[in-house]
């Protein structure tokens, strides 16, 4: 059945669901996935997800539940807590956030008010909406009543400019207007941000550092990016599903005396049910980041840096070339020479290369808008997943520049990704891959 044509009886309705699940599952086997923020869990968990826990309540910390029924809930709860503990040094870790969002607002309510001035990356500056000012919508401004004033980006490096930095800080504090908390962390994020050069001075007036790791959870935990507990954060925000190659869910890591009010500020605050079938998945990829993290982010910095270097030498502006394009699984590709980014989007999508258009630092001041910025944002995680190193990605940078350069046509250059992509269907960097990375599981 084809898109909705001849759906007639509930049951057509019923298996059109399943046609279109199957259609993706066969269209993904068959594309480059790119997006930065994406990944693929293995088939452990996977399987973890489709348990009797997804059906279950257990409001409260473990042990501690207001509901019955969570004898296992619970050992699956500590074990998670205790894995994520190792993982990232952190005296106290929460997994109960159901996503970073909710993982941001857990911060936002345990450490402000509403009415108080957060500091945070602008949007096109890389901060992500939960960080954005109540007139953008944000989370922060719209749905925690924060005053978000920002820190500056610096264009050439690609991070927090530090002087600029402090003196935002000091001029606020002498308006009386000093911030609470001052986020670190950003959703386009090539380069470590500079905690330990702000920590001091942010300190100083009694604000909390926190820091957003949905983008560079993996990375942090496999030792190849910043470690921000011991550079200064007080708290640290995560997804897990980003280079953590854990189910779609979050988490809060900090240190023990925060732990009263991140437990309160989660629940009752922020959840009833936490998606327990994904905090066993995110407990199993806990397990394997701790036994392959290491290697998976070493291999994922290499393959960026390998992308980053055969896309500009291919002809494209990939940023921050001086220092090496990234330290991380991102890249942000200034595409203004040959379009904008959402057309270029789209156009790559028809060739089965999945990316996401993406905001220049300057875009905005040059009147371009979100839906047609002047950039792309290329990330490397789930193809390194797949077990590609660096001669698979100067394949891909190939594909791309016969996309968007040489312009060929997209059913030649879609042909031969599907062919590329043969190669590459199990899930690496995990005990065991019997199942196929997207293959479609029928369990009715
Ligand atoms: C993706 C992202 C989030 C939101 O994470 P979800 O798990 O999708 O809710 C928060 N902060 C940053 C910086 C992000 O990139």
């Amino acid at each position: 059945m084809q898109e909705g044509v001849g759906i007639v009886t509930s049951q057509d309705e019923y298996n059109h669901v399943f046609d279109l699940l199957q259609q993706h599952h066969k269209w993904f086997q068959q594309c480059i996935p790119l997006i930065a923020s994406e990944n693929i869990a293995s088939p452990a968990v996977r399987e973890a997800l489709t348990t009797d826990f997804g059906n279950r309540y257990a409001e409260g910390w473990p042990g501690e539940r207001v509901y019955a029924g969570c004898r296992f809930i619970d050992q699956v709860e500590f074990q998670c807590i205790k894995l994520m503990k190792k993982l990232f040094k952190a005296e106290f870790v929460d997994v109960r956030p159901i996503s970073g969002v909710v993982a941001n607002l857990v911060v936002y309510t345990a450490f402000t008010e509403p009415g108080d001035t957060m500091m945070a990356l602008s949007i096109p500056a890389g901060g992500h909406i939960t960080m954005g000012k109540k007139k953008l919508g944000g989370t922060a401004g719209a749905v925690h009543g924060l005053i978000v004033e920002y820190l500056p980006l610096d264009y050439k490096e690609l991070t927090i400019d530090v002087d600029r930095a402090k003196n935002r800080i000091k001029k606020l504090v002498g308006e009386g207007r000093s911030p609470k908390l001052v986020m670190f962390g950003a959703s386009v994020f090539p380069f470590p941000h500079p905690i330990k050069d702000l920590a001091d001075i942010i300190h100083s007036f009694g604000a909390t550092i926190g820091y957003d790791a949905a983008h560079v959870a993996g990375l942090i935990g496999g030792g190849q990016f910043q470690d921000p507990l011991r550079e200064g954060a007080d708290v640290v925000s995560l997804s897990t599903h980003k280079t953590f190659f854990g189910p779609q869910h979050g988490g809060v890591l900090s240190w023990e005396t925060n732990a009263e009010k991140i437990k309160r500020a989660a629940f009752p605050g922020m959840l009833s049910n936490h998606h327990l079938h994904a905090v066993a998945g995110v407990t199993v990829a806990c397990a394997e980041l701790l036994e392959f993290g290491k290697e998976y982010a070493s291999q994922i910095v290499k393959n960026a840096k390998a992308l980053a270097q055969a896309l500009y030498e291919g002809g494209f502006n990939v940023l921050a070339e001086h220092k090496g394009f990234t330290q991380s699984h991102v890249m942000l590709i200034d595409i203004t020479k040959h379009g904008d980014g959402g057309t270029i989007e789209e156009t790559l999508e028809k060739a089965n290369i999945i990316i996401n258009r993406n905001l220049l630092p300057w875009d905005i001041k040059e009147g371009r808008h979100f839906m047609h910025p002047g950039g792309i944002r290329l990330g490397v995680s789930e193809i390194t997943r797949l077990g590609m190193k660096e001669s698979e990605m100067t394949e891909i940078a190939e594909f791309v520049a016969r996309v968007i350069i040489r312009k060929e046509p997209l059913e030649k250059v879609k042909a031969d990704v599907m062919e590329f992509r043969k190669d590459y269907q199990k899930v690496h960097y995990c005990f065991e891959n019997a199942t196929e990375a997207y293959k479609y599981i029928k369990i009715r």
